[in-house]
């Protein structure tokens, strides 16, 4: 075993504090990568406080994951010591599913194994996560970063970036289309800088009147503060897409009128509590309102090599590992701008 220290939720009501954790010795297929940065996600939040239940302790949060290569196993091809590397939100799948061999491994149908919070493949051995000095990972789950990036702002990439751009993807979302970015936290400002980046015209719904000159700055055309009700009359029928980030219970039928016949919104935000959700919000035009999780392995290197291409990055806040209980109390209150990194130098 390596010996390794993060910090850890011993339960669901406790702060995370620093924990000494084993990582498995680096097997035949495995890259062992030493973690410089660590993104926050509010996954992160509501899995520590087991929001979504089920939660395993201790638990390491974190799964916007870069760092340095410092050993590889003797069969590993794809990685050599010295090489950036970055670990998303998985870490394992079962490989065999009809999704696993169609790339679509975070929909895997016998259970993928998540970075943290999860079970490896023997359905036995807990998984922790970033907020760590360093961390084994089978190659296959490993992503390649271009040198060319800064490494603290691509971290979020891990997350952030690829739950935006795979839906946008998947629905061809580009010139010609209107997108409303609903939420601008983490994933909102990084869903502007994919949608704007394909071409389509992106409107930022927000309920933080203070978020205007940020989400033009970061490409956004057009921002409605969600609250003004004559703000919000004035894009009825408006959008092709909505692209849903908000992380509390919020009304989904009142953002549904904004869409345009055959209009689709689309879900990533994962509030713990469920919404109503009228029939008749989604009958007259023909809407559809549609979920969507991570991405895949081979459409996250994809999308990393888009951002390279195209030099996109998160605006992020660099925070030392022990300000991480005053950056979760600042998300909670929506103002991060957008998306807090942990230097782990700090840990
Ligand atoms: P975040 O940085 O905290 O951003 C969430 C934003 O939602 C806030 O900044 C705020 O934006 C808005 N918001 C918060 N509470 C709201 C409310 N009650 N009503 C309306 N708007 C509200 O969070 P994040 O890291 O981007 O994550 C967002 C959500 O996506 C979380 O639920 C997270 O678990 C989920 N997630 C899902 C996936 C996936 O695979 N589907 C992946 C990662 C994260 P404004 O100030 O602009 O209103
Ligand atoms: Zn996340
Ligand atoms: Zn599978």
């Amino acid at each position: 075993m390596i010996a390794a220290k993060g910090y850890a939720a011993q339960t669901k009501d406790t702060q995370l504090a620093p924990w000494n954790l084993d990582r498995r010795d680096v097997g035949a297929h495995d890259v062992q990568f030493d973690i410089t940065h660590c993104g926050v996600c509010h996954s992160d939040l509501h899995q520590i406080r087991d929001e979504w239940g089920g939660g395993i302790f201790p638990m390491v949060p974190g799964h916007e994951i870069v760092g340095r290569v410092v050993a590889v196993g003797n069969q590993v091809t794809k990685f050599k010591v010295g090489d950036l590397a970055g670990t998303g939100c998985m870490v394992d799948s079962c490989r065999v599913c009809a999704n696993c061999q169609h790339g679509l491994e975070q929909y895997c149908t016998n259970g993928n194994t998540l970075t943290y919070n999860s079970l490896e493949q023997d359905k036995k051995t807990p998984t922790y996560g970033g907020y760590s000095n360093t961390i084994v990972v089978h190659e296959d789950f490993v992503l390649h970063i271009a040198e060319t990036l800064d490494l603290a702002a691509a971290a979020p990439l891990l997350c952030a970036g690829i739950t935006t751009y795979s839906p946008l993807r998947h629905w061809k979302v580009g010139k010609g289309h209107k997108l409303a970015v609903l939420g601008l936290g983490g994933l909102g400002h990084m869903g502007i800088k994919f949608g704007v980046a394909f071409g389509a015209e992106v409107t930022v719904l927000s309920t933080s009147p203070q978020k205007e000159a940020d989400a033009r700055k970061l490409g956004a055309h057009n921002f409605i503060v969600t609250s003004d009700p004559a703000q919000l009359e004035s894009v009825t029928g408006y959008f092709d897409f909505i692209l849903d980030s908000v992380s509390a219970e919020h009304d989904y039928n009142q953002y549904l009128a904004l869409l345009k016949t055959d209009g689709v919104h689309i879900c990533v935000g994962a509030p713990p509590t469920p919404s109503a959700l009228l029939a008749f919000s989604l009958i007259p035009g023909r809407k559809s309102i549609a979920g969507s999780s991570i991405g895949g392995i081979a459409e996250t290197q994809e999308m990393l090599d888009f951002c390279a291409e195209n030099n996109i990055v998160s605006d992020i806040e660099l925070i030392n590992i022990e300000d991480i209980h005053p950056a979760y109390d600042r998300m909670l209150k929506g103002d991060v701008r957008y998306r807090f990194v942990i230097d782990m130098a700090s840990l």
